[in-house]
């Protein structure tokens, strides 16, 4: 708009210009010359004062001769619109021969500036108009291109010079051994394909990283763009689908032509399962959008000729929830998983994220990746990064020990929040309640063990326990998950028995613990409905649990899964009173430590329960640490 706006002003300053230079031609309009009355140019002509007459139509001008020492002057008049200038001035009265003797010179008319501008006004607007419509129509076009632009995919391309500041490679990525080799095999068909062709092998497709987020799945793509010395084209799955319906499919078209045009080359999509989404299932809107971008995704990869040298790439955290004809053969057939980072793998990622920071030479990264199960790589990254701030705002040289194993309650759980304070009543109801899971944390079996407790708040909890399985498992049992009930319940239980109260400090743990009574009930099929799972259930990423989408189930069965959920839930509640009424006496020993101290670390903590307590339980569950809070 500010283009047509300075066009116009360029127009009026145009048109003074001109206006002035025409005015500036035409000195007679300027001069202000003397205008005299004709019957007054007659009695001059009479008196013989006129040297000469020059005429332009009805404008005369009128040169004087000079007189005596006056120089000669001149005047302007006009004459009647009928009859020539001989005619006028004898019918005014002048004599013949003085007006025949005069000097009548006849000039062409001579434009005035209205003469001129009068057109000119007339052309004007038109030219304003038209410049106006030029500038509408050319930002219009622009404009256009824009929309259209959208419609191309905004992938981004790595491996063409370009992107270098991010120099990712294998050596980057530790704990995923096993993922990468197979990963390498891939790369390697790119890098030779007519070793593969002249075998007659099909190049692999598609390949489907899978695992858990944090895992290295969108850094391993990385590594592959750097290491394969092809052109990569990255884009998320999130970035297919717009506001605009079928954007996501022509985005999708866009970007395998130009993979098409690249051979060889990877297109690697992240996060697919923003797409990829079971067709028609699911809550929300926009799955037209989502199926068609599927589609042409499918489409796209079917239309690949037999020999095309294009690897499609995916990444996704839950292929449950990917569409079955992705994984069909001929699309996305090769599956390479990525698993949370076992006690090595912690440690070699320790490594890899320490080594551009400096060290104390107390440093155990062995001893951080003993107490880091089920940290993903993410994780592990961003321990490492909060013990160098803490090291930092310590005034430290280096990162000590002390620092890395502070900070890993610290990604767990979220910062202390030292100025929660609490009163003196709520610190006593804190102390019981997380001595109450604890202490059933380290007497039942099958529990995880005692790491820390706190009623330092943390995060959103008031207080904490942090138990942490010894070592990884991929499977849980029915024992434990029953014991995990318990130590859940542990804290209402102890408040309940010390105080004869209830708190809303809880309430937490009572939500956690239904959902996972529920849970046995409906997906493991560890109650006594027996060996059937209700209901079907999608997850809420953003929560982190499931919701039950559709009840497959009468209601009768409705009300027995309710009270096979109870029967769990109060069994639980009696195991843990019964552990507390034994045990009091240990009980407040903690509570009073709590009280005093704020927090107990492992090794404290297992002298006051008097460790050592025969039953050494095995450890387990594989995913994170259990926090009763
Ligand atoms: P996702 O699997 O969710 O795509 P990312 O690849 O984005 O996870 O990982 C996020 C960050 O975590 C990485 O940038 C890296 O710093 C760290 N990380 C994750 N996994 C590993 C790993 N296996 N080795 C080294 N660093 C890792
Ligand atoms: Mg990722
Ligand atoms: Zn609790």
């Amino acid at each position: 708009m500010n283009k047509i706006l300075q066009n116009f002003l360029l127009i009026v300053l145009l048109f003074i210009a001109i206006s002035a230079v025409f005015a500036f031609l035409n000195p007679q309009a300027l001069q202000g010359t003397k205008e005299i009355s004709f019957t007054q140019l007659v009695q001059d002509v009479n008196q013989d004062k006129v040297d000469k007459i020059e005429a332009a139509g009805n404008d005369l001008t009128i040169y004087y001769k000079a007189e005596n020492n006056q120089p000669a002057s001149k005047a302007v008049s006009i004459k009647e619109n009928n009859g020539t200038l001989n005619e006028n001035l004898k019918k005014q009265g002048a004599d013949e021969t003085k007006v025949n003797g005069l000097n009548i010179v006849f000039k062409k008319e001579s434009p005035g500036v209205w003469d001129w501008l009068m057109p000119l006004a007339l052309i004007l607007p038109v030219v304003i108009f038209g410049f106006l419509f030029w500038g509408i129509f050319k930002q219009a076009k622009t404009g256009a291109n824009q929309t259209f632009s959208f419609l191309k995919s905004p992938a981004k391309v790595f491996g063409d010079g370009k992107n270098q500041g991010e120099k990712v490679t294998f050596k980057d990525v530790a704990g995923v051994e096993e993922a990468k080799e197979e990963i390498k095999e891939v790369v390697d068909f790119l890098k030779n394909p007519q070793k593969f062709l002249k075998m007659g092998a099909r190049i692999p497709r598609g390949v489907l990283l899978i695992g858990p987020p944090g895992t290295g799945k969108t850094l391993l793509a990385k590594a592959v763009a750097n290491e394969s010395n092809v052109p990569f084209f990255s884009m998320s799955g999130s970035e297919f689908i717009e506001l605009f319906v079928g954007v996501g499919a022509s985005r999708v078209r866009s970007l395998f032509e130009t993979a098409k045009k690249n051979q060889p080359c990877i297109v690697f999509i992240d996060e697919i399962d923003s797409i990829g989404k079971i067709r028609g299932v699911g809550m929300g809107g926009g799955h037209e959008e989502r199926e068609q971008t599927l589609n042409q995704i499918l489409a796209e990869m079917d239309g690949f000729e037999k020999n095309a040298e294009v690897i499609v790439f995916a990444a996704t955290n839950r292929p449950e929830y990917l569409d079955p004809a992705l994984l069909r053969p001929g699309r996305f057939d090769r599956r390479i998983i990525l698993d949370l980072p076992d006690i090595q793998g912690r440690e070699d990622i320790l490594k890899i994220h320490c080594q551009d920071k400096p060290l104390a030479g107390n440093v155990k990264l062995r001893e951080v990746a003993e107490r880091t199960p089920g940290f993903s790589g993410a994780d592990l990254s961003n321990l490492v990064n909060e013990a160098a701030i803490l090291a930092a705002r310590r005034e430290k040289e280096v990162v000590n020990q002390t620092e890395l194993l502070e900070s890993i309650e610290k990604v767990l759980l979220g910062p202390e929040r030292k100025s929660h304070l609490l009163s003196q009543r709520e610190k006593e109801i804190s102390a019981y309640h997380e001595a109450g899971h604890a202490l059933i944390s380290s007497v039942l079996p099958n529990t995880e063990e005692v790491r820390k407790v706190s009623i330092v708040s943390r995060g959103m909890a008031a207080g904490y326990t942090l138990a942490l399985p010894k070592d990884e498992k991929r499977i849980k049992t029915k024992s434990e998950f029953l014991a995990e009930l318990a130590v859940l319940l542990g804290g209402y239980a102890t408040e309940k028995l010390v105080f004869n109260e209830l708190s809303t400090g809880a309430s937490n743990d009572l939500q956690k613990a239904s959902h996972l009574a529920r849970a046995l009930v409906t997906k493991y099929g560890m109650s006594k409905l027996g060996p059937i799972v209700f209901g079907k259930r999608e997850s809420l990423p953003f929560l982190g649990w499931e919701t039950e989408t559709e009840r497959d189930y009468s209601e009768k069965t409705a009300s027995d899964i309710d009270a096979e959920t109870e029967r769990f839930i109060k069994e639980a509640e009696l195991k843990a009173t019964a552990v507390l009424q034994q045990q009091r006496k240990t009980l407040e020993r903690i509570a009073k430590v709590l009280i005093e101290k704020e927090t107990i670390e492992k090794e404290e903590f297992e002298v006051l329960v008097g460790i050592k307590q025969q039953n050494h339980k095995n450890s387990r569950k594989s995913k994170g640490a259990e926090v009763g809070v």
